[in-house]
């Protein structure tokens, strides 16, 4: 910028030279005789204006580009930074607790089967974080390999249900249902993803808000969307984490997380997949406590 406005600035004082001495009086009427000096004069600057805006807006594309691309390299630097860290925790223990094992042939057998079992754990966490890992990318890259078809959504919410049951009544907790009964709630949108989305919210809430509480799940027509509310009254999380509750890999609290078997990837792949069905979501903290999470998915037309 400051040498675009030097050089325009130059061509100025240049310009100026060459002209002083030109008798503007003599400048005549258009009708009566062309002044092709003073027309030469204007295209001559118009062109250079032209050629250095030209050079301005590219350099600052370019500028612009440089910084983007800066950008997602960091985060992409910073994504495989975490990746390669979760999936280091499972392993250096597996191969403790096996290590352990195999060099000490006469461990109680109690003990034994403890670190059989802690090791099953990890694997179990390795393995999930591997299948989200995957999801994610689909999403991101492959996004075509997800088909949409019509989808009645009670159906995927009983899938939910029976999946969670035990969980939920494990922590004596209690799932609202509060979804239309008279009329079906259908989805142009791909099964498995929808599932994702609700499996998700509903796992999160009963690791997360936890003993004695509920969980209540609503939804409302608006024009061409349905907008779900599924709504907790925990524990919830302090306001100055819901900025970034969404991204990859943020927990608001690591160990608490890892002891629940959650990846950390979660919420986005909740906020992927919704994207997906055109979509978006929003999370709030109710006023009694626990969290709200405000969603849209494409109706069937
Ligand atoms: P994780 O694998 O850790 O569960 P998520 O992306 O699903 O990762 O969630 C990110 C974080 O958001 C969790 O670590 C948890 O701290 C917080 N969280 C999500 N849902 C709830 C909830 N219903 N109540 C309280 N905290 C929640």
């Amino acid at each position: 910028m400051f040498i675009s406005v030097i050089t325009l600035f130059l061509v100025y004082a240049v310009v100026f030279f060459l002209f002083k001495e030109y008798e503007f009086s003599q400048l005549k009427n258009f009708e009566d005789d062309f002044d092709w000096q003073m027309l030469c004069f204007f295209i001559i600057v118009l062109i250079f204006l032209v050629v250095l805006l030209y050079g301005y807006a590219k350099r600052m594309d370019k500028r612009i580009t440089n910084e983007q691309a800066e950008k997602e390299l960091k985060v992409r630097r910073q994504l495989t930074q975490n990746i390669s860290h979760e999936l280091k925790t499972p392993v250096a223990s597996i191969l403790g607790y096996m290590d352990t094992i195999i060099e000490n042939p006469d461990i109680p057998e109690e003990m034994r089967n403890q670190f059989i079992s802690r090791s099953r754990f990890q694997a179990q966490r390795l393995s999930s974080l591997l299948q989200d890992l995957s999801l994610l990318n689909r999403l991101d890259y492959a996004s075509d390999i997800f088909k949409k078809e019509t989808v009645n959504l009670s159906k995927i919410i009983s899938e939910v249900d029976l999946a969670t049951a035990f969980a939920l009544q494990g922590k004596n907790m209690t799932f609202n249902n509060l979804l239309p009964k008279d009329k079906d709630i259908l989805i142009f949108g791909d099964p498995s993803l929808l599932y994702s989305i609700f499996h998700n919210l509903i796992d999160n809430a009963i690791k997360y808000a936890g003993e004695g509480t509920s969980i209540s799940l609503s939804a409302q027509e608006t024009g061409v969307f349905w907008n779900f509310t599924l709504s907790d009254n925990g524990a919830g999380v302090s306001e100055e984490h819901l900025p970034r509750i969404f991204e990859r890999f943020y927990r608001v609290d690591k160990g608490r997380s890892r002891i629940m078997g959650g990846s950390g990837l979660g919420l986005a792949i909740v906020k992927h997949a919704i994207q997906y069905h055109q979509g978006d979501i929003s999370i709030h903290r109710n006023a009694n406590g626990g969290l709200r999470f405000d969603f849209s998915l494409i109706k069937d037309s």
